[in-house]
């Protein structure tokens, strides 16, 4: 057993209101860190300013509160970040494991999107950094719920971004540095991650970071089958009745909902979660949303 204490995360971008489906990534990696006795942090993902939505970061924050999930030590926003990221891209450049890139999205088209070598004929004026990913980097490793994952990232994803053409980070080394940064040693979330992990090991290993344990949550799907988060039904959590939504993220981690019956504070819900949480329960597979009233 590790002798590293448990140290977990949730990290949202400040893309919109919080929804059904983050609730889940965030109150399933609070019940496993405290299940393994660990702190829990709460970090803000606003290294995308044209995502960024003005007044999400207070709104994600508030609605956090209201659910009683609070964030063990200082709450980091990436913005006010760049010099660990620069200072990590320094070190990949000054390595040659990193490299400018004028090739557009179109002159990739070609490749499907996927960089092997340059094509671009005419320089950028602000080229993109990418990870060089030689041909045998294949990733392997253990998910928490899905077992043995694999991904031969040269071939799959290729040469990879870190810093973007328009100067901002990228997401996959702003979440590495971090996740470094901050000692995590569980990261737990959602299944639309699943696909970015592989790229996140080599870049820890490229950085010399210890890679954290993996574990991603499933998706909540609406009824036809699309991730809740993308679709007309994603609706805002309501910050002014917290239990009924920590009482459905409970039942949608296949968590038993008799533990969660009765009156009671947030803090007595969460209480009661932590009491009567069983991580064999949650569910291997994306979980279609109940229908909310309309
Ligand atoms: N910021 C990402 C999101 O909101 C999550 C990143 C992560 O958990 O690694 O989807």
């Amino acid at each position: 057993m590790s002798m590293t204490p448990y140290r977990g995360r949730f990290a949202p971008s400040p893309t919109g209101p919080l929804h059904p489906g983050s609730l889940l990534a965030a109150l399933g990696s609070w019940l496993l860190a405290r299940h393994a006795g660990g702190q829990w942090r709460v970090r803000i993902e606003d290294v995308d300013p044209p995502r960024t939505v003005p007044g999400a970061v207070d709104q994600q924050l508030a609605t956090l509160a209201a659910l009683g999930l609070a964030s063990d030590g200082p709450i980091v926003h990436q913005s006010s970040r760049d010099m660990l990221y620069q200072q990590a891209l320094e070190r990949l450049l000054d390595e040659g494991k990193a490299f400018f890139c004028h090739c557009s999205r179109s002159g990739l088209a070609d490749q499907h999107g996927i960089h092997h070598q340059c094509v671009a004929r005419s320089p950028r004026q602000q080229p993109a950094i990418r990870l060089r990913v030689p041909p045998g980097s294949t990733v392997h490793f253990q998910d928490g719920l899905r077992g043995a994952i694999r991904q031969d990232v040269h071939a799959e994803v290729g040469d990879f971004v870190l810093r973007r053409a328009d100067g901002y980070w990228a997401y996959q080394l702003a979440v590495v540095v971090d996740d470094g940064d901050q000692g995590i040693t569980d990261v737990v979330r959602g299944a639309d991650l699943l696909d970015s992990t592989p790229r996140q090991i080599l870049l820890q290993r490229a950085l010399g970071l210890p890679t954290p344990a993996y574990l991603h949550l499933p998706l909540l799907l609406d009824a036809d089958g699309r991730k809740l988060s993308k679709s007309d039904a994603a609706r805002p959590l309501d910050a002014r009745a917290p239990l009924p939504a920590l009482r459905q993220a409970w039942a949608a981690l296949g968590q038993d909902p008799a533990c969660l019956r009765g009156d009671g504070s947030v803090v007595d819900l969460l209480a009661r979660a932590r009491a009567g949480f069983d991580p064999a329960r949650l569910p291997r597979h994306d979980i279609v949303a109940p229908q909310g009233p309309r």
